[in-house]
Parts: structure tokens; sequence; C-alpha cells
């Protein structure tokens, strides 16, 4: 009786996230993710989280004690929402590519409003004074742990949480309590033999099984790094501009997934294949206002600028060569840096002859090896 009693308290608090909004709901202990913690500390030593300064030895073991995010802790409730939606836009000329999730509105802020409104339903059906936390990927709090210890969905080969209905297109959220609920089983699915994204993943980020080195994925590349782009993953980035889908796009799991409800996610005309040289030109006024609640305003406008070079250089289209020339004498030598870059790529005797005057006049010495570098590609190709 008490048992069946507990069930019905889970299902209503399943069932009134749901009609918030949340696809999926599940429920796991607050227990330590202990073998999470030590693969993520031997990740940190082996190198593959360079570049992510936030990401350190401390925050691991944070983010995988639940007692430490919450005094009390007794359970985590983790909610899924698909963020999938029919392409509306096809690939046109000088356009770069933008990942399914940056589509549409900002989703921290929107699992967050919902995940508020899930915390009070939930005080209510459990009719007691309850501490929680909330976490959308924005705190010390592993995500993808809590997805998979309550069957949410399964670790994919490609460290995407894999869910039976929604495939990898899904946004996950937290809240921590401070009662004890009765857990959901983990799913007994797995990626089996498939290698698919280890195979296709352009520039080799997934080292191993569940391994990805950060700093060779291009989600990173685009989003994350700071200045330079390493001058040989540029080649194999593709026209992406601001993250990479390809290792989920490929996945045979997200093939039969089901399409995302929220009007939230729905793609914003024009942010899925940006015209790139209206992002060269963009200024830091329309910039801060078109992307202001959008998961692009993470790459910042230099960063942005410098992704929408990388891919003109690659999509080979020459009629990028005008509009990059005149980066050439940007103020930011970044941003000159990739615009060489991309010229040399694109070749031709308009971007030799660019390049000649910029080397003219480049002062920064890093700049001028890229520019000399960029000519003597040219000369190579000649
Ligand atoms: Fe590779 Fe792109 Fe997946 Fe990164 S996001 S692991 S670059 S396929
Ligand atoms: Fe797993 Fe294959 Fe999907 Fe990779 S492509 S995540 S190996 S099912």
């Amino acid at each position: 009786m008490e048992q069946n009693l507990l069930s019905d308290l889970e299902e209503k608090i399943k069932s009134q996230g749901k009609s918030l909004g949340f696809d999926l709901v599940r429920i796991t202990t607050a227990e330590p993710f202990y073998r999470d913690e030590s693969e993520a500390l031997k990740r940190i030593r082996d190198g593959h989280m360079d570049g992510l300064s936030w990401y350190t030895e401390d925050r691991v073991r944070k983010m995988n004690r639940p007692g430490l995010l919450l005094d009390g802790a007794r359970s985590i409730i983790s909610v899924g929402v698909s963020y999938l939606e029919q392409n509306i836009e096809s690939e046109k000329m000088l356009s770069g590519k933008v990942s399914r999730y940056a589509r549409g509105t900002d989703y921290h802020s929107v699992l967050k409003l919902r995940l508020k409104k899930f915390r009070d339903v939930v005080s209510d059906i459990l009719g007691e004074n309850v501490n929680t936390r909330i976490f959308v990927d924005d705190g010390p709090m592993n995500d993808k742990g809590a997805a998979r210890r309550s069957g949410l969905g399964w670790m994919g080969k490609n460290t995407n949480i894999l869910t039976p209905t929604y495939g990898s297109w899904i946004f996950l959220g937290q809240l921590i309590l401070d009662v004890a609920l009765k857990p959901d089983k983990p799913l007994k699915k797995t990626c089996g033999n498939c290698t698919i994204c280890i195979d296709d993943c352009p520039t080799g980020a997934i080292v191993a099984p569940y391994v990805v080195d950060n700093s060779l994925c291009i989600s990173y590349l685009t989003i994350e790094l700071k200045g330079s782009i390493p001058i040989h993953l540029r080649p194999l980035m593709g026209d992406w501009i601001f993250g990479c889908d390809i290792c989920q796009d490929v996945c045979p799991v997200n093939k039969k997934a089901e399409m995302g409800k929220l009007p939230e996610f729905k793609q914003r005309p024009g942010f899925s294949t940006p015209n790139l040289v209206e992002i060269l030109n963009l200024d830091q006024e329309t910039f801060s206002k078109v992307y202001k609640d959008s998961p692009i305003k993470r790459a910042k406008l230099a960063g942005l600028k410098r992704n929408a070079c990388v891919a003109l250089g690659n999509n080979g289209d020459v009629a990028a060569v005008k509009p990059l020339s005149k980066v050439l004498f940007d103020s930011s030598a970044v941003f000159r840096g990739h615009a060489a870059w991309a010229l040399g790529r694109l070749g031709g005797p308009e971007s030799e002859k660019h390049l000649r005057k910029a080397l003219a006049d480049e002062g920064d010495p890093d700049i001028r090896g890229e520019i000399q570098s960029a000519l003597d590609g040219l000369r190579d190709l000649a």
C-alpha cells in the first residue's frame, strides 16, 4: 500500500512535469556519481579538457556529489526537452551553419523558467517544505550522469545522451531535492558495435568511444576558443560557424527522433544558415540586439566574425574575396589573420593582389606570418 502511494506521488510529479512542457521526466537518487568522477578526472589529466579553464578537478568533484550542491540532497529529477525542428532554411551562397540547439531562444532561460514553476508544483505535491536546487547546464552538476542513471537516456559514444524517442536533440535540466523519491531504473540500451560518429567526425575529435578531445572539436573551436583557431584545423571545420551537429546528424538513433513542441525553440529566420558576409559586417550594437537571447551570443562578435572567415575560406566561393579583402585592414589582428587565411584558401589573382597590399601595410609580426603563409599557399596552388 505504502509503495503504491509512493508510486502515485512520482507519477503525479512526472505528469505535472510533462504538462509544464518537459518531454521527459525521470527520477534518480542523489548518490554520488563515483565512476563519472574518476573518468572526468582522467579526461582532465589526459588533456582532453584543455582550453576550458573552468573545468577543474574541484569542479568535477562537486558536480559528481549532489550532497555538495544541496544540503541533505536525496533525489534528482532529470528533465529533457526536445529542440528538434524541421529545417526551414536551405543552404545558400555564402552561408554558414549554426548548430540546431542555437537556432531558437537560449535554452538556459527557457528551461529555468519552467523548472522554477515545476519546483513549486513539486513542493505542493509533496506537501512539505522542500529545499531544492535547479541546474540547466549552468553550474557544477553532472547533468548527463543524472540523465543516464534515471533512465532518461543512455550515453552515446559521441558523449551525447541518446533518448529512445527524441534521440540526442534534447536539452537537459535537473531539480535536486532534499526529499527521497522512488528512483527510476537506467535503460538497458547501448550504442552496441556502432562507430559511425567516431568515423564521421571531421577532426577526429572523438578519440575513443565516450571521449571527445575538446581541443579538436568544432563546437569548442567555434564557441569556447578565444583568439586564433589552429591553422591545421581550419580546413576541417567546413562551414560551421557556431557549434557542429555532424556526430548527431549521422547517428542512427536520431533518424527516427520525434520533433520538439516548445515554441521557444522554433528556428528564427536567418539563424540556421546565416549570411557570412553580413556577419563580417556586423557591428557590436547589431550583434547584441540580434543575438540578445540566443545561445550564439556566447561566441561574442569577435568569435563569430573569425568563424565566418574560416567558413568563407572553406566554402570556396570567390564572391567572398572582396568582402574578405576589406577585413585585411580591420583593427582586430585575429580577424585580419583569419581573413588572410581564407583568401589564401580561395586563391586567384584578386586574392593575391589584396594579400600583397595587406602584407605591405601589416605591422603585427604574427599577422605578417599568416599573410605570408597564405601567399605561399597561393604559390603552391599555381
Ligand atoms: Fe566531431 Fe563535430 Fe561531434 Fe565535435 S561536434 S565531436 S567536431 S562531429
Ligand atoms: Fe552511438 Fe552510433 Fe550514435 Fe555514435 S552514431 S552515438 S556510436 S549510436
